[in-house]
């Protein structure tokens, strides 16, 4: 069965845009087809906020495989691209994570979805409201538009292109 997988992409060291052209190539030649891509943002740092602005973006395939094969593959694109694990929240080549398969809920550490930190982040709430607004969040049962609405994060978001 296809679910939608909706990845939020992020960088903030070298050239961040290309870095998520480079990531967006390689998700499509492992993962599958994007469907929906948003704009790309420019967005404070959030947590360790010293540190130059992130690209952010998210985009939507239908995936067929499980979970945890997705995760795998997308953290071989990460150290491919040259992520290194360092410091918690702090500058990185490219970062990619899962928020939403579809309305399926993991809970392990190696796998959180929907992403624990999805709805108090204005950088992820922007993007998937341009793109899924309607779409309901399976465990705090609100829309996208709704989570951003109720949103206190104060971090800035500009769409870029
Ligand atoms: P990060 O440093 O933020 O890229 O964290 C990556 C680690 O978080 C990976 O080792 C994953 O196993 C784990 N993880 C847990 N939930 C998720 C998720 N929804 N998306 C991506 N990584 C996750």
């Amino acid at each position: 069965m296809k679910n939608l997988l909706v990845l939020l992409l992020g960088s903030n060291e070298g050239d961040s845009l290309n870095n998520l052209n480079k990531a967006r190539l390689l998700l499509q030649s492992t993962l599958g087809e994007i469907q929906i891509s948003s704009s790309v943002y420019r967005t404070q740092a959030w947590g360790k906020t010293n540190q130059p602005d992130f690209l952010n973006q998210v985009v939507i395939m239908n995936y067929t495989g499980k979970a945890n094969e997705a995760l795998e593959v997308i953290l071989t694109i990460e150290s491919n691209l040259g992520r290194k694990r360092n410091e918690k929240w702090g500058p990185r080549v490219i970062d990619i994570d899962i928020l939403y398969f579809g309305s399926k809920i993991y809970n392990s550490v190696e796998l959180t979805v929907p992403h624990p930190a999805l709805h108090v982040r204005r950088f992820t709430l922007v993007p998937l409201v341009e793109i899924i607004p309607e779409f309901i969040h399976p465990v705090l049962n609100k829309s996208q538009q709704q989570l951003l609405d109720v949103c206190t994060d104060t971090l800035e978001v500009t769409k870029l292109l």
